[in-house]
């Protein structure tokens, strides 16, 4: 399991703190952190869509 220092939200791009994320989500074995409950919640809802934007 993929524990980063720091955690790059996949939705909105933002960095986020661990410590002060407000979600987190396990994909593939990898751990994604969130700014908000709603970027966790677009991201559950469609984990690839964002994964592969970039
Ligand atoms: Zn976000």
């Amino acid at each position: 399991m993929t524990t980063p220092k720091k955690g790059h939200d996949p939705v909105c791009g933002m960095e986020v703190d661990p410590k002060e994320a407000a979600g987190k989500s396990t994909f593939q074995n990898v751990t994604y952190y969130f700014c908000s409950q709603r970027c966790k919640e677009d991201f559950d809802a469609d984990p690839v869509k964002y994964l592969l934007k970039k």
